[in-house]
């Protein structure tokens, strides 16, 4: 994932002059440096690799501020992603499945009301829970939280504009950005989250849109389209390519997830682009065209949700000053020790390369502060797992059917249904398959792909597997506890070199 990127850090440019800025420290702040009392890590951004990578260099026993300019702690993630998505998720899945799924379970409700108000509380509350938790872990570990914006004075000094006025400036030794990233804008598709939404603004709609049009059908577009289409919305999915799920999805799931978000109501239009919008007073008029042919036509919506994409937050930091370059897409350049081109600053998480995952974003914060605190640190990237949080959930480690092909590797298949597994069918939910991809010389396991009930957490069981190298063998001799859904996982490694009990 990291290939490409420096070898070694490049030395700090010597066009770079410091900055000489008035040392305004906000009167009663706690625990600000001074230059002669440096810290030794300071992290620009509280999202999910930064505050971890703030809780970890405390709890390695230095000196450590973090840096949020957002008001509350979390980041992307806790404040308007990860969280609130699943939040809406659940509640929306536990909606729909009292009105559509109760009769044949022996369960007879009445009156089923959608509560949205009540709904999106649920979602904030959660949200307000979780980023307070983290100024709690803040405290335990002794990380001095500064609110405010951080922008590079020098390459050691980060200069804060304090949230509550005033400024002051943070000596360091080592500094981490993990700034993350934002939702991209394209020019001719302004977003106003009114008719036009970001995801942000799709987590918060006040009321359900009779047509909903979702631009993009990656992980977000699916996850917030299934969360409108279950409260009630005609939902249509517009995606450039030509499958759903975005790139690491294999091939095969992807075409049966796709048939079953169709099942389930949401309407696809693959291989189609979106030319123009035209934003009325009570609706929007999308123009598209066919990315083969050309063909074009127009469709309606009353909000739509454009989810093509997230660039990384780098505005206002003054990278500049410090000689710190970027891509053609705007991502920091790191080696493979999170090294930027500054001496003595690092960047993680969704501002560099990788994929933009809050996940990813932890492992790297704990790796670059090793990195600082030993001298080593370690992210497996061949080993991050995704998931898509729908219902049912879809996720995977490790490479596709495609990829392997694409490697010239030769590998062997083992699948197993849902619909054999002893606790989904008495579940009553049993759509989908495991299927575990294994080197054919070896019987190493190279890729494990999941659509079925609770694949976000049985996909855990793969990623362990293929962090410790183990053979589809080593699982399937593994003892399963039953009844339980990862028997189907036990079961698929089976299938790769023998074959299946139950199946
Ligand atoms: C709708 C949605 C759903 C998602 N769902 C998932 C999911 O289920 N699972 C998953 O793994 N990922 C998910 N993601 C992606 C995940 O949120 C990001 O990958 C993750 O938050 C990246 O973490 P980060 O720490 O790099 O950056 P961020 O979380 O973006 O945090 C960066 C922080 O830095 C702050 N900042 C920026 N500039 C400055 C500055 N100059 N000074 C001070 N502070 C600054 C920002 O305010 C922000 O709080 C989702 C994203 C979205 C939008």
């Amino acid at each position: 994932m990291l290939a490409g990127l420096l070898s070694r850090p490049a030395p700090v440019r010597s066009a770079f002059r410091p900055l000489t800025l008035p040392r305004v420290v906000r009167s009663g702040a706690r625990g600000l440096a001074t230059s002669s009392d440096p810290y030794d890590v300071v992290v620009i951004g509280g999202g999910p690799g930064g505050y971890v990578a703030a809780i970890k260099a405390a709890q390695l026993g230095l000196r450590t501020a973090c840096v949020e300019k957002r008001g509350s702690l979390g980041g992307t993630c806790l404040n308007v992603g990860c969280i609130p998505s699943k939040s809406l998720l659940n509640n929306s899945h536990i909606y729909h499945a009292t009105l559509h799924d109760t009769k044949r379970r022996g369960i007879d409700v009445g009156d089923v009301k959608l509560n949205l108000p009540v709904m999106l509380k649920a979602k904030e509350d959660a949200v307000t829970a979780l980023t307070k938790g983290i100024e709690g872990l803040f405290k335990k570990n002794k990380v001095d939280y500064i609110k405010g914006a951080g922008s590079f004075a020098s390459p050691t000094t980060v200069r804060v504009d304090l949230l509550d006025g005033g400024e002051t400036e943070l000596e360091a030794k080592n500094i981490i950005i993990a700034t993350g990233s934002e939702v991209a804008t394209f020019p001719g598709l302004e977003i106003d989250e009114d008719r036009v939404v970001s995801s942000t603004g799709a987590l918060s709609m006040q009321e359900v849109p009779k047509r909903f049009v979702v631009i993009g059908g990656g992980v977000i577009g699916l996850e917030m389209g299934s969360v409108w289409s279950r409260l009630g919305s005609e939902v249509t999915v517009v995606e450039f390519q030509k499958a759903i799920g975005g790139p690491g999805v294999d091939g095969e799931i992807a075409k049966a997830f796709k048939r079953t978000l169709e099942k389930q109501g949401i309407k696809f239009r693959l291989g189609t682009k979106l030319a123009s919008m035209d934003k009325q007073s009570d609706k929007v008029v999308l123009n598209l065209e066919d990315v083969d042919g050309g063909k074009t036509d127009q469709i309606e919506a009353d909000r739509v949700l454009l989810a093509i994409g997230r660039r990384p937050v780098t505005d206002g930091l003054n990278l500049e000053a410090v000689g710190i370059e970027t891509d053609d897409r705007g991502r920091i350049i790191v080696d493979d020790q999170y090294n930027t081109t500054c001496k003595g600053v690092k960047c993680i998480g969704d501002a560099t390369f990788g994929p933009m995952l809050a996940h990813k974003a932890e492992e790297e914060g704990i790796a670059a502060v090793e990195i600082i605190k030993t001298g080593h640190g370690h992210v497996n990237y061949d080993v991050i797992p995704s998931v898509i949080y729908t219902a049912p959930e879809v996720a995977w480690v490790g490479r596709t059917e495609e990829q392997l092909k694409k490697d010239g590797v030769e590998y062997k298949v083992g699948k197993f249904p849902f619909m054999a597994n002893s606790r989904a069918k008495t579940n009553l939910d049993s759509e989908g398959q495991v299927k575990i991809l294994a080197e054919k010389e070896t019987d190493r396991v190279l890729g494990v792909h999941i659509m079925g009930p609770n694949a976000g957490e049985m996909i855990a069981e793969g990623a362990l597997a293929m962090e410790y190298s183990a053979s589809a063998e080593d699982i399937a001799r593994t003892c399963h506890a039953h009844p339980t859904l990862s028997e189907a996982f036990k079961e698929a490694a089976l299938a790769s070199y023998s074959k299946p009990i139950n199946f």
